[in-house]
């Protein structure tokens, strides 16, 4: 049919994630390039919504999502996150973290505000910010250590900068946010009035002790600041469908009424399942994070024997690769080059940024079976690197 699609989706591409899973498929590889966490849910989840369904909880909830699960968010929060939340109007239980990203995007910015993403970046944050009519502005930070500069973050703002995007821990580079670096967001957010919208759904997948810290507990940048956490990677129920945004009530009030217009209400009999899940000891998290570390280690060590260089994650579970000495001269030949030779699949880091960088690091996701991952490590094993190209290196 010939009709024109609308503009606000002209400039948005299909990712070569894609690409690189039907090449995955056509070669019989292993596919470590798309994010599927495939641990078991946890019983008491599964169990929770289950009971419900059978208790016939099966209607619309309030848009912001049922009081007890709110309740029981609210708790969770001081606990885990050092935040104190008003159950009734500084939570909304949403689609996803999709979702409540996407709602707090559409309730609290204009078409045409700026908001910053800091590269390496998710790609949904982007394709989000760019159907929602905003103009990113990127500032990379730099492998192997991700660190975050206060006279480069201030050189990246705009004049209509009013927004910054912060994943802690990261996808794909696992950095976890210090606390030193989240006071130079405080300063830099408090001096031109930014909004902090942070990502925290890998928060209890974070390795060799390491604390999480969600930016809201810092300094005063609770009261600009959106939590955006779900329960997808926590409790391994990527196809649920749970997330929530948490923020000061003017502004939670604000992101339900759009949550409201966008979903009604996240899915009624699976809210009571998380409820349950966050009534999980503190060894339940524990055995998660011992689990994605070992995952973590194995993948990382394979692929230093394979003679490539892993940037050990500090969460999260995905790896990247610096592959600038294997003489490739973009992220995407090098990742199809291994596929072809060793038949496991990988995303190329040009999808996560703008400029050249990504072309020296291809990305792996590690939240695999551990019999997959021992496969991998050994097809990995079998991959010799091209003779470097001249003039082939990104610059
Ligand atoms: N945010 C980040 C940084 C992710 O990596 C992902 C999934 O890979 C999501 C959000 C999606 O979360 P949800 O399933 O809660 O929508």
């Amino acid at each position: 049919m010939n009709f024109p699609i609308a503009n606000r989706i002209a400039n948005l591409q299909p990712s070569d994630i894609r690409l690189m899973t039907r090449e995955c498929e056509r070669l019989g590889g292993i596919n470590l390039g798309q994010g599927l966490g495939d641990l078991p849910t946890p019983p008491m989840v599964r169990e929770g919504a289950i009971k419900a369904i059978q208790n016939g909880l099966n209607t619309y909830t309030p848009s912001e999502g049922v009081a007890s699960l709110r309740q029981a968010i609210a708790k969770k929060l001081k606990r885990d996150n050092g935040l104190d939340v008003d159950p009734d109007h500084e939570i909304v239980i949403s689609s996803g973290t999709t979702g409540a990203f996407a709602a707090t995007l559409t309730a609290l910015l204009n078409p045409g505000d700026g908001i910053l993403l800091l590269e390496p970046y998710y790609g949904y944050h982007l394709n989000t910010i760019l159907l929602n009519g905003l103009e990113p502005h990127f500032l990379p930070l730099a492998p192997p250590e991700f660190a975050l500069d206060e006279t480069a973050l201030r050189a990246a703002l705009r004049p209509n900068t009013r927004a910054m995007v912060v994943c802690t821990p990261s996808n794909p580079s696992g950095k976890m946010f210090s606390a030193a670096e989240l006071a130079i967001i405080e300063r830099v957010a408090e001096q031109h009035n930014l909004l902090i919208i942070s990502d925290e759904i890998y928060e209890y997948i974070t390795y060799d002790g390491r604390q999480h810290l969600s930016p809201a507990s810092i300094g005063r940048l609770g009261k600009r600041t959106v939590s955006i956490m779900g329960f997808s990677k926590t409790f391994s129920i990527t196809g649920w469908r749970l997330g929530y945004a948490v923020a000061d009530a003017s502004l939670a009030k604000a992101i339900n009424l759009v949550n409201d217009l966008l979903y009604v209400c996240a899915p009624s009999p699976l809210q009571y399942g998380v409820e349950a899940g966050l009534q999980a000891p503190p060894e339940y998290f524990d055995k998660l994070r011992a689990e994605y570390q070992r995952k973590r280690d194995i993948i990382c060590q394979g692929l230093a024997d394979a003679g490539l260089t892993p940037l050990i994650p500090q969460g999260a579970y995905y790896v990247l690769v610096d592959v600038s000495h294997q003489g490739y001269p973009t992220a995407k030949a090098a990742a199809l080059a291994l596929l072809e030779q060793t038949g496991v699949a990988s995303i190329p880091g040009s999808l996560f940024y703008q400029g050249p960088q990504g072309e020296r690091l291809i990305r792996f996701c590690f939240a695999k079976e551990d019999a997959v991952l021992h496969e991998a490590v050994a097809r990995l094993s079998k991959f010799r690197s091209r003779a470097p190209l001249k003039n082939s290196q990104p610059t």
